[in-house]
C-alpha cells in the first residue's frame, strides 16, 4: 500500500515466529512486525527516478531476511536494525517507525508433562515495541506491555459468580476489582538490556498491583507508573492506560495512533522524569556555584559583598541574570519596586504560574549564597525544563530586597508582590535621608508603576530554595530540609528590682540580690528550652544597677526571645518562662515585672505543597528533614496570599551573613533533582491541579 499523497507509506503486519533453542527444546514467539516509512516520495515518483524506493512487496522479504541474518535477540534491537536499514536502502526517507508485537506461544502440557515441541497460543498479553529512526540518527525507543487482564479479590468469603473478568456486580464491588491494563515507557538510551529491564518493569508493577491498598483503580494505576520509574531509571516516562468503557482504548485504534503517531488516547495517566540527577558534583552544580560567585562580584563596596535596596552594582546583577533567563527562553521584566521577573510559559496561554523565587540583596560584607542562590536555582530548573512545557507556568523572581538593611524595613521585594507596600514605606528614609520612593527613581523606575508588581492572578504556589543558614542539617549529615513553618517570635524585656547594698556586710541570708535571681532564673530558660522540642529561648542581654564589683545588684534588666513553629506553644511557654522568673525572684525576695515588645505569629507554610516537596525530596533520593526556619525569608510575606513551600540546602558551618558563607555542589544538585521532581508532583498532583487553575 503506497499512499503517495499523504508522503508515507508502510508495510502492516509481517507475521514471524521467534524460535529459541535451549537445552529442554525450544521457546516460541510470534512477532507482528509494522513498518512505517515518512518521506518526499513524491518528488521522486514526479522525477522519475523511483530506482531507490523499496516496494512493499520487497519490504516484506527484507522482514524476514534481516530477521532471519540478525543477531539481535530482544524485538528492540532487531527493530532499531531494521530501521537502519530501511534508511540506509531509501535515501528519500526521512523517517522509519517500526512496531513490533509479541505474544508468547505455550508449550502444550500432554500427560501432565510439557511437551517439547508442541504449542498453542498462549494468554492475549503482548509486548511491544515502538522504534523511531530519523536519518541523521535521532532515535526514540518505546516499549510496552499490552493487555494485561489484572483482578483483586479481598479474602471475604465470597464465593460464587462474577459478570466477567472486568466488571463487579453491586454485592462485591468491595471485594473485587478489575481491569485491562496496557504500559508503555520511553528509553533514555538506545543501547541498553531491554529483555531484563522489561521484566523487572512488569514485575514491578504487577507487584504493586498486588499490594497497593486502595479501592480505586485509578490511584493503583498511578502507583504502578510511579513504582515502575522508581525501578528503572532507565526510563524517563511511562504511560498507563485503562480500557475503559469508551471503546476508543481498545487494541487495534491504538495501534494506530501509535504508529502514526497521533494524538494518544484521552484516558492515559502519564508520569515523566523531567531530569535525571545523581546527587553528585556535576557541571550543573557547579555552574550554579560559579553563577552565584560572579553575581558576588557586583558589590556597593569594593573587597566586600555588599549590596543593600537597588544600588547600582544591582543593574549588573540584573543583567546577568537577564542574559541567562534570556538564553533559557524566558521573557525578562524588572517591576516597579526591583524585583527582576522571568517568565516561562505553560502550555497555554493564561496557564496557572508557578512562581519560584528568593532575594538578590544583601547585608553588608555577606556571603555569595544567601537569596541570590535560591534565584540562581531557579534559572537552573528552567533551563533543565530543556524547552518542555507544563500544564503551569514559572515565573522566577529575583526579589529586590529581604533583608532591611538600608530601609530598617524588610521584605521590600515581596510587599509588594501582595500589595503591602504602603505610602508609609515609601516614605522611609536612610541614613542619608533618602526615601524608598527615592532609590526606585534613582534607579531608574517608576513608582507609579508599583501597582503592576501585584503577582499574576494565575499563581497557584511559591517555591523557595534558601541555604539554611544555621547548622542543623549539617548536624545531620543532610542535604536538604523541608521547612514547614516559619517560626513566631516573642521578645520581653524583664526588671529584677532587688535591693542594692554593701557586698561585705549584708549577710547572703538577708539579701535581695536581683542578679542572683536572674541567674538561677536564665539557667532555668535553657533548661525548660532544651527539654520542649522545637522551641528555642534566648536570653541575649543583661543589665545590672548600680554595676559595680563591691555592690550587691539592685536591679537588672534582661531580654528574652521566645521562638517556636506553634504560636500556642510559644504563648504557653513564655507563661511558664515567665512563672520561673518569679520563682527566681521570690525565693530572694525579688520583685519581677515584664513587658511585651515584640510578638510576631508564627507563619505555616502550606501542608500539602509542603507534603509534595517532601516527597519530590524523597523521589529524588535526598529524604528531607522537616524542620521549622528560625528567621524570616520571603515565603512567610507570600505564603498568607499563596500556598508556598520552602526548601532550605545544607549551611556548611552553618555559616551566614559571613564572606565565607558557603554550599556544597552536591546540595545544590539535590535541591535542582528536588525541584525537578517537586514540578512533576506539581503536574501530576490531582489536588494542587494547576491545569483546572486556583488550587
Ligand atoms: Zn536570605
Amino acid at each position: 500500500m503506497i499512499e503517495l499523497a499523504e508522503n508515507r507509506y508502510g508495510k502492516s503486519r509481517v507475521r514471524l515466529m521467534k524460535v529459541t533453542r535451549h537445552d529442554h527444546g525450544h521457546d516460541l514467539r510470534e512477532w507482528t512486525v509494522q513498518v512505517l516509512l515518512k518521506g518526499d516520495f513524491d518528488s521522486a515518483h514526479l522525477h522519475g527516478d523511483n530506482s531507490k524506493i523499496l516496494p512493499t512487496d520487497t519490504m516484506k522479504n527484507t522482514v524476514y531476511s534481516l530477521a532471519r541474518s540478525s543477531s539481535a535477540t530482544t524485538m528492540e534491537d532487531y527493530a532499531k536494525e531494521l530501521a537502519d536499514f530501511l534508511l540506509g536502502r531509501n535515501p528519500q526517507v526521512q523517517s522509519a517507525s517500526i512496531r513490533i508485537e509479541s505474544t508468547l506461544w505455550k508449550r502444550l502440557t500432554i500427560d501432565g508433562k510439557p511437551h517439547p515441541s508442541a504449542f498453542m497460543r498462549g494468554s492475549g498479553e503482548l509486548q511491544t515495541t515502538s522504534v523511531e529512526r530519523t536519518q541523521g540518527g535521532a532515535i526514540q525507543i518505546l516499549s510496552g506491555l499490552d493487555n494485561l487482564v489484572l483482578l483483586k479479590t479481598a479474602n471475604s468469603g465470597f464465593e460464587g459468580y462474577i459478570k466477567d473478568s472486568l466488571t463487579t456486580l453491586p454485592e462485591t464491588k468491595d471485594r473485587l476489582f478489575g481491569t485491562a491494563v496496557s504500559a508503555e515507557w520511553r528509553y533514555t538510551s538506545s543501547d541498553l538490556d531491554f529483555d531484563t529491564l522489561r521484566t523487572t518493569l512488569r514485575e514491578t508493577m504487577l507487584r504493586t498491583f498486588a499490594n497497593h491498598d486502595s479501592k480505586s483503580v485509578q490511584q493503583t494505576l498511578y502507583a504502578m507508573a510511579e513504582s515502575a520509574l522508581e525501578a528503572v531509571p532507565e526510563i524517563d516516562e511511562i504511560e498507563i492506560t485503562r480500557a475503559g468503557q469508551s471503546k476508543r482504548n481498545l487494541r487495534p485504534h491504538r495501534r494506530a495512533a501509535r504508529v502514526y503517531r497521533s494524538a494518544r488516547a484521552a484516558k492515559a495517566l502519564r508520569l515523566t522524569r523531567l531530569a535525571t540527577m545523581t546527587g553528585k558534583h556535576t557541571d550543573r552544580a557547579a555552574r550554579i556555584i560559579s553563577r552565584c560567585r560572579q553575581i558576588a562580584t557586583c558589590t556597593e563596596v569594593p573587597g566586600e559583598i555588599t549590596r543593600l535596596f537597588l544600588p547600582p552594582p544591582m543593574h549588573e546583577v540584573h543583567a546577568l541574570l537577564r542574559d541567562w533567563m534570556e538564553a533559557a527562553g524566558m521573557t525578562v521584566r524588572v517591576d516597579a519596586i526591583g524585583n527582576l521577573r522571568g517568565f516561562w510559559p505553560g502550555l497555554k496561554p493564561g496557564s496557572p504560574r508557578l512562581l519560584i523565587g528568593s532575594h538578590l540583596d544583601t547585608v553588608p560584607n555577606a556571603g555569595a549564597f544567601d537569596g541570590i542562590l535560591g534565584v540562581v536555582l531557579g534559572v537552573a530548573i528552567v533551563e533543565e525544563l530543556k524547552g518542555h512545557l507544563l500544564p503551569f507556568a514559572i515565573e522566577v523572581i529575583g526579589f529586590s530586597e529581604e533583608e532591611g538593611v538600608r530601609f530598617s524595613k524588610a521584605f521590600l521585594g515581596s510587599l509588594a508582590l501582595v500589595g503591602k507596600l504602603d505610602a508609609g514605606t515609601l516614605a522611609r528614609t536612610d541614613r542619608s535621608g533618602i526615601s524608598v520612593r527615592q532609590a526606585i527613581e534613582a534607579y531608574g523606575l517608576d513608582p507609579a508603576q508599583l501597582p503592576a508588581a501585584a503577582l499574576a492572578n494565575e499563581a497557584f504556589a511559591y517555591l523557595e530554595l534558601h541555604i539554611e543558614q544555621g547548622p542543623v542539617l549539617e548536624n545531620e549529615d543532610t542535604s536538604l530540609g523541608v521547612v514547614e513553618a516559619l517560626v513566631g517570635q516573642t521578645r520581653i524585656e524583664l526588671i529584677f528590682a532587688g535591693q542594692a547594698n554593701h557586698a561585705g556586710t549584708t549577710p547572703m541570708h538577708l539579701r535581695h540580690d536581683a542578679m542572683a535571681a536572674a541567674a538561677e532564673w536564665i539557667v532555668a530558660v535553657e533548661d525548660y528550652a532544651s527539654s520542649h522540642n522545637g522551641l528555642v529561648a534566648t536570653v541575649g542581654k543583661v543589665e545590672a544597677a548600680p554595676g559595680a564589683g563591691n555592690v550587691i545588684a539592685g536591679k537588672l534588666t534582661a531580654s528574652l526571645d521566645v521562638r517556636h513553629a506553634d504560636d500556642r506553644t510559644r504563648e504557653a511557654s513564655v507563661i511558664a518562662i515567665l512563672k520561673l522568673a518569679e520563682t527566681a525572684a521570690t525565693r530572694r525576695g525579688v520583685h519581677v515585672t515584664s513587658t511585651k515588645q515584640l510578638e510576631q505569629p508564627a507563619v505555616p507554610l502550606d501542608p500539602h505543597l509542603t507534603a509534595l516537596l517532601n516527597k519530590a525530596a524523597s523521589q529524588a533520593g535526598f529524604p528531607g528533614r522537616r524542620m521549622t526556619s528560625g528567621a524570616g525569608h520571603d515565603a512567610m510575606i507570600l505564603a498568607p496570599t499563596i500556598p508556598s513551600a520552602m526548601l532550605f540546602l545544607r549551611s556548611p558551618g552553618g555559616l551566614s551573613h559571613h564572606p565565607d558563607e558557603t554550599v556544597l555542589p552536591q546540595d545544590v544538585e539535590a535541591a535542582l533533582a528536588t525541584a525537578m521532581e517537586f514540578l512533576a508532583q506539581l503536574r501530576d498532583d490531582d489536588r494542587t491541579n494547576p491545569r483546572d487553575g486556583h488550587a
